[in-house]
């Protein structure tokens, strides 16, 4: 699958180079909400900071990309398309015993779960557009 993202492992030093590799110079709109803002409240401990992070990435108009990639390649650390860490780890688990399938990509259930998500966070727009 195609990497959108900067870095094959989202950091705190790496999250800020999401931009380039967005398709934002095209469309200015499609840039990450993450983009400026400290990459640290993405990788924090504290539940406000977390819950902040979240909330940028209910405007992120690569919400599903970024969560489909921390699902596929079991991003373990940090906030990734709007899903916090322990969220994100359980349900990979549960996707993974579903499916039998150690290859997350392309199935079914993710696909599935990446709409429940983003309906969720009331991305149901963007989730048409960035699939
Ligand atoms: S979904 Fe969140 S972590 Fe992913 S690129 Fe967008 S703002 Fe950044």
């Amino acid at each position: 699958m195609d990497n959108p993202f900067a870095a094959p492992v989202m950091t705190r030093t790496t999250l800020a180079r999401l931009v380039p590799y967005s398709d934002s110079a095209a469309t200015p709109s499609a840039a990450p909400a993450c983009h400026g803002e400290d990459p640290d409240l993405w990788f924090s401990d504290r539940p406000g900071d977390v819950d902040r992070a979240v909330q940028a990435c209910r405007r992120c108009p690569l919400l599903r990309k970024c969560l489909r990639y921390a699902l596929v390649h079991g991003q373990n650390s940090g906030v990734w398309g709007g899903m916090p860490e322990e969220q994100r780890a359980a349900l990979r688990a549960e996707l993974l015993d579903r499916t039998g399938d150690e290859d997350l990509d392309g199935t079914r259930e993710l696909e599935a779960a990446l709409d429940q998500h983003t309906l969720a966070l009331g991305q149901e727009q963007v989730a048409a557009v960035s699939a």
